[in-house]
């Protein structure tokens, strides 16, 4: 009993560091993980299932049998998702959080409160020579894969989120939205063009189905999946789990397979079906999100250096399983067609996965793996939250 009480001791006295302080909103939060040992990745793999929230991994689950790959993942942690304008995030300011570590408003495509472009951690590992892909079953100038590559003060100024991809060097992209690239309104450029002039392989779903493609690991490679945004999963859309197993092997092949890679990935359409108020769409959304996940975690344990990190942005729908559902029968219920503040979980696994543990900012993420990376310390947080009302789209 002594043992046992000289322990609490201990402990009540570490969690009492004067350096970690109390939490007060409006203040620096030192992170409890500052003081985590881990072994450094050298690829990441940041997975977000746009909408994501507990309900909808839950429902998946399971109509899924009662299982997800998610389950494998044992570091989780929670995250504060609001945005700078609103406690109600929209996906742009979600993703310029984990893509630029602050917080902007809802509408942002990684550019601060006043505009200002702020550098992506996709820059910041091309920079050091990492290899980058961007995986998506919505159009690649989304709102949430804009925000690793493109810097606009709206995520509806597609076209020139399109062109801002010309400005950076991500090797490997699958997503929708080829009309923003060949058919644009804003001026005459034909960005497929010019994004084959810059060496690259472009090949579209006109052309063939993704499955028959090969790749050429030397040449960097993009495929559009769609005109403008990928039919859902239920009606057939089918490249998104062979994408990301090639996405893996590709990077881990490519030129500077040595310098390591950052590959995002989004299963963009669970949002779509919690905005629709759709338990069918959701779950078949999750379902698919999830095989994703498991040719992921196939490759990060044959490879043993990367980390992956599954999460999401925001909860949508406010998504309920009520009573009287069945394991093979949800019955759902919904708050709202828009999205909600609810907690996120974070799932990680693989070397650096420990410091993902807590309740933390959804910027702390960004600090996280540029500190799992190595490229910079996890700097101290600031939760300045603020913002009420009706959260975007
Ligand atoms: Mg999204
Ligand atoms: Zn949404």
């Amino acid at each position: 009993m002594k043992k046992l009480l000289l322990f609490a001791l201990l402990v009540s006295l570490w969690s009492c560091d004067p350096k970690q302080g109390p939490a007060k909103q409006g203040t620096d939060i030192v992170l409890p993980s500052d003081t985590v040992s881990f072994t450094a990745p050298k690829n990441i793999i940041f997975m977000v299932g746009d909408g994501m929230g507990l309900t909808e991994i839950t429902a998946g689950m399971y109509i899924n049998g009662n299982k997800l790959n998610l389950e494998e993942f044992k570091c989780i942690g929670l995250h504060k998702s609001y945005s700078s304008d609103n406690l109600v995030t929209d996906s742009a300011a979600g993703a310029t959080a984990f893509a630029c570590g602050k917080k902007s408003y809802n509408g942002a495509i990684s550019v601060n409160d006043e505009g200002k472009p702020m550098p992506t951690i996709m820059e910041e590992a091309k920079e050091q020579g990492m290899s980058t892909g961007i995986v998506v079953t919505c159009s690649i100038v989304h709102a949430t894969p804009a925000c690793f590559y493109a810097h606009q003060k709206s995520r509806a100024y597609k076209e020139q989120i399109a062109a801002d991809l010309l400005e950076q060097d991500v090797d490997f992209f699958v997503g929708g939205g080829k009309k923003y690239f060949a058919r644009r309104d804003a001026d005459e450029r034909n960005l497929i063009d010019e994004l084959k002039r810059k060496g690259y392989v472009i090949s579209d779903f006109f052309e063939k189905d993704f499955n028959d493609v090969s790749i050429n690991f030397k040449r960097k490679f993009g495929y559009f999946t769609a005109n403008e945004e990928p039919i859902p999963a239920s009606q057939g859309r089918d490249y998104f789990v062979q994408a990301c197993k090639t996405a893996t092997e590709y990077l881990s092949a490519h030129d500077s397979a040595d310098k390591g890679f950052f590959l995002m990935i989004e299963g963009s359409q669970i949002d779509w079906g919690g905005h629709a108020n759709n338990s069918d769409y959701i779950i078949s959304e999750m379902i698919e999100f999830d095989e994703a996940i498991g040719k992921v975690m196939d490759f990060a344990k044959k490879d043993g250096e990367t980390l992956v990190i599954v999460t999401a942005d925001h909860e949508t729908g406010g998504y309920a399983i009520n009573p009287g559902s069945k394991m093979d029968s949800i019955i759902p219920a919904f708050t709202t067609p828009k999205h909600t503040a609810t907690l996120i979980p974070v799932f990680a696994w693989g070397p650096g996965a420990e410091l993902f543990r807590g309740i933390y900012e959804n910027t702390a993420i960004y600090h996280k793996m540029k500190k799992a990376l190595g490229l910079g310390p996890e700097e101290a947080q600031t939760g300045a939250g603020k913002g009420v009302g009706a959260g975007g789209s």
